[in-house]
């Protein structure tokens, strides 16, 4: 299959992932998210080649291995099957609350709030099943509020789009941590690279320090401005 160059022949190709990081870019606010196949897909996508929604489409494809390069490759082993890692472990939440409703041991539930806790970050993104006239979808926002990462427990197996989440981090101002399958941070670390203050413009004065990652739904971390970022 030949690589689509834009959002217009990512689309064309069935490739469109719904994130809906295209909603990004200032020359794309006019971009449209309607429903196709239970997914929202932009459906007006007559922007330049050269927008930053172009750009950081994950839909495009984009170079795993040379980003895990450039992010890990002083710190951790490269591996053909799981890329760079430092260490495996097996593991899961000790708090019973957490455990009623996890996924999978709650690592991921519990290590959201655990920055919190520890004040590494201020906001979290969790992505939550709302029923409403619209129907059933998703909906993907920052919080520090228990509550709200508890209720967000659970596999969502199926399109989740994070336009929402691109107002809220527009919005606040803080560190935060973003949760979200690979190819959904592919699409953030995209923007990093090519537009760093797209997130909390006014504080760019401190790293982003910290990643957590976890096959195939990852976290990222992220100081506003610049945005280096670690495994965990
Ligand atoms: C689409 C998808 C496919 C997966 N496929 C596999 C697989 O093939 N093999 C495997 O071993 N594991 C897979 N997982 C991972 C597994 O289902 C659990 O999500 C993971 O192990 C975390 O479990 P947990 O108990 O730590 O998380 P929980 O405590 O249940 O918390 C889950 C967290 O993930 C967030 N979340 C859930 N769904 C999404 C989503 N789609 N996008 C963004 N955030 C989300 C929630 O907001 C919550 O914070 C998949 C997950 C997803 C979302
Ligand atoms: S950025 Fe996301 S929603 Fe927009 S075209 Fe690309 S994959 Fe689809």
């Amino acid at each position: 299959m030949k690589t689509p160059h834009n959002i217009k022949e990512v689309v064309k190709s069935h490739l469109c992932i719904g994130c809906g990081l295209c909603t990004i870019d200032k020359e794309t606010q006019g971009i449209q998210l309607s429903h196709k196949n239970d997914c929202l897909v932009p459906k007006n996508v007559k922007v330049s080649d050269t927008s930053l929604a172009n750009i950081i489409c994950p839909g495009k494809g984009y170079d795993i291995k040379g980003t895990g390069e450039n992010l890990f490759a002083n710190e951790a082993k490269y591996s053909l099957q799981l890329d760079y890692i430092n260490s495996l472990y097996a593991s899961h939440s000790l708090n019973d609350e957490v455990l009623e409703n996890a996924s999978s041991g709650g690592v991921i539930t519990q290590l959201l709030l655990y920055l919190l806790d520890k004040k590494i970050v201020d906001y979290v993104s969790v992505t939550q099943f709302v029923c409403d006239s619209k129907g059933v979808h998703t909906r993907t926002f920052l919080t520090s509020e228990k509550k709200e990462i508890l209720k967000a427990q659970g596999s969502k197996y199926c399109p989740v789009n994070f336009d929402t989440l691109l107002d809220d981090l527009h919005q606040k101002s803080g560190r935060v941590a973003i949760m979200a399958t690979p190819c959904v941070i592919a699409g953030f670390r995209k923007i990093q690279i090519h537009q760093p203050n797209y997130i909390n413009e006014e504080k760019s004065d401190e790293n982003g320090n910290y990643c957590l990652y976890e096959t195939p739904t990852n976290l990222i971390g992220r100081k506003s401005g610049s945005l280096h970022v670690t495994i965990w």
